[in-house]
């Protein structure tokens, strides 16, 4: 027993995979094309898949955003999660990520709820704002560039709606935000922002050690 959250070895994360993941086979072989890439660090774990369509459940969330598709792995976890007439705006700055996104989002009959916007996210979240959506997400998926990360939750703050949620990947950066003698740009803008958000009272929080790292985030009311 532990009254601190454990540590998990090779031998107990495979025995957590083992009896907890339902991944569709979709999202496996999505996953398996993805890990040949030489960016495959970037594709979330498939718990953290799970646990982020569990939220989307839970919540009965319907409509969602990603900043941050990269090869859709998430975005199509969070799609499969979402109700019929769910809605899914993903934001990405790469063509060519999320071409292999989009031939699996096809496969699982779930293109007609993601909606891909192309351009720097800053820019596509603030037109997003003048195009009437704010207040209107119920849950916000950020993995994108770490210095960017407080202006989308920013923006995120102003487009989800009261008791929405916000979920912030790598908040735990492979152990480096603890490590004082690390300081480059990525690390400094995560420390950072779990520093700021710690302290901002707009928002419930719980910092979550699934993946790299899951910060939560709850719009107060
Ligand atoms: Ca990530």
């Amino acid at each position: 027993m532990s009254s601190r959250t454990l540590n998990l070895d090779d031998r107990l994360y495979a025995y957590l995979q083992r009896v907890s993941l339902r991944e569709p086979d979709v999202l496996f072989r999505l996953r398996k094309e993805t890990a040949r890439l030489p960016m495959a660090v970037m594709q979330i774990s498939p718990e953290q898949g799970q646990f982020m369509a569990f939220i989307i459940r839970l919540m009965g969330a319907r409509r969602c955003l990603e900043v941050g598709a990269f090869t859709g792995y998430s975005a199509l976890a969070c799609a499969l999660a979402l109700p019929p007439d769910g809605e899914l705006v993903t934001l990405d700055i790469s063509e060519e990520w999320t071409a292999i996104g989009r031939r699996y989002w096809d496969e699982a009959g779930v293109s007609g709820k993601v909606c891909l916007q192309l351009g720097p996210a800053g820019e596509s979240l603030r037109r997003l704002r003048r195009e009437g959506r704010e207040g209107s997400f119920d849950f916000m998926f950020i993995d994108a560039d770490k210095p960017g990360y407080p202006d989308y939750v920013e923006q995120g703050f102003h487009l989800l709606r009261a008791g929405g949620v916000i979920a912030i990947d790598n908040v735990l950066w492979s152990g480096h935000v603890a490590d004082p003698d690390v300081s480059d740009p990525d690390t400094m803008a995560l420390r950072n922002l779990n520093a700021w958000l710690h302290a901002d009272r707009r928002f419930d929080l719980t910092m979550i050690p699934i993946g790299d790292g899951l910060t939560l985030l709850r719009k107060r009311p």
